[in-house]
């Protein structure tokens, strides 16, 4: 199957729809912005501008430039309005009425170019989506989300949580590029994953108290959500433990849920000693200040905590290992594992290191840490 780059597909169009119309429109001394409000005034003589506003989601500040230009290239002129003396009506001038026939006929030839490979039924088709997919955009862009983008849910964890029944949610979207990622799913997201539904999210956690002890997040990066501490809040006021895998580098999210009771057990990956974290998680030169004021503020033990620590060959050495060891060092948790490549990983032909370094390394973090967990996934 094509994989579909639907915002790249639609940025292309755009630019080079501005690009042929900006050529084809130079002789007449107009853009391609100024283009679809010349035609609404045409088609609609004596619009007032702020029906243009409405009817094309347009800013007000913005289409109040594009009529000024437009009046003094004399295309189109302002007037009282017949209907209501005190506003604002548009007009197009003899200028305008001179040329439209030929902006009419740039418009087809840019769209029988562009739909050239479609036959009659496909043609009409398109165009009906294309409108739809327009009037739901203008609806969503100015709707305010409330809540964070969870892109799947395993109802039921006997394992996610020790102890606990727990239910997991994982976020979509991640800072990072670890190599070392086997959830490839979660920080390249494609357009045709839905997101879950928020309501669909919280009836189920307002229905299953009895049967579910805790909410586990993951993700991708879920503290990275700009409406994740609030969608913790709501999950929070009922009743629920929550336990959230994070990968440290946003410390006043963390600390924020932290200091306001919003979680109760954090999990956090260390990828590296801090000399080499940045080519660690594919980010060459990548501030981790974030992360070392996490790793910091958890060590504290304001709440129970567990850094988590996946072990790669090509990335650590025993002298990586010493290293994180001595920063870990008095940590309440460390779960260790080996690498284990699976098909969402992100590179390909990274090993799992040996089992006799798997051991001295474990042992290396155990001299320092009060307990080690060894995690076969
Ligand atoms: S391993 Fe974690 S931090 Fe790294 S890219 Fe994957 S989800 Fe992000």
């Amino acid at each position: 199957m094509h994989e579909n780059d639907l915002l790249m597909d639609i940025s292309i169009l755009y630019r080079s729809t501005q690009k042929f119309y900006d050529a084809q429109l130079k002789e007449y001394h107009l853009s391609y912005a100024q283009l679809p409000v010349l035609i609404m005034i045409y088609e609609n003589e004596g619009i007032p501008l702020n029906e243009i506003v409405v009817r094309g989601d347009y800013d007000k500040g913005t289409i109040s430039k594009t009529v000024k230009n437009l009046e003094a290239l004399n295309y189109i002129r302002v007037d009282s309005s017949l209907r209501d003396k005190r506003a604002k009506a548009l007009f197009t001038t003899e200028k305008t009425k001179q040329i439209m026939s030929q902006i009419y006929s740039i418009r087809r030839r840019w769209w029988k170019h562009l739909t050239s490979h479609m036959d009659n039924e496909s043609f009409q088709t398109f165009v009906e989506n294309t409108h739809d997919m327009a009037e739901v955009s203008k609806k969503i862009s100015s709707r305010i989300e409330n809540g964070a983008y969870y892109m799947e849910w395993k109802k039921m964890s006997l394992s996610a949580y020790e102890g606990k029944i727990s239910s997991i949610l994982y976020t979509g979207g991640c800072n990072f590029r670890c190599p070392m990622c086997t959830k490839k799913k979660y920080v390249f997201l494609k357009d045709e994953i839905d997101e879950l539904k928020n309501e669909e999210i919280r009836e189920f956690f307002r229905n299953k108290q009895n049967m579910i002890d805790a909410i586990c997040i993951e993700g991708g990066e879920p503290f990275m959500h700009i409406h994740f501490l609030s969608s913790l809040r709501e999950m929070k006021k009922l009743n629920y433990k929550i336990k959230i895998h994070t990968n440290g580098s946003y410390y006043e999210q963390l600390k924020t849920a932290i200091d306001q009771g919003l979680v109760d057990m954090i999990s956090m990956s260390i990828h590296n000693s801090i000399k080499e974290y940045d080519t660690s998680i594919g980010m060459k030169g990548y501030n981790i200040d974030n992360i070392k004021k996490s790793v910091a503020y958890l060590l504290e033990g304001h709440i129970p905590y567990e850094f988590e620590i996946v072990l790669v060959k090509e990335y650590h050495t025993i002298q990586n290992v010493e290293q994180m060891a001595n920063w870990l060092r008095g940590a309440r948790r460390i779960v260790l594992s080996n690498y284990n490549e699976n098909e969402d990983s992100i590179a390909k032909n990274l090993h799992p290191v040996s089992e006799d370094d798997f051991r001295i390394m474990k042992n290396i973090f155990s001299a320092q840490v009060e307990e080690v967990k060894v995690c076969y996934k």
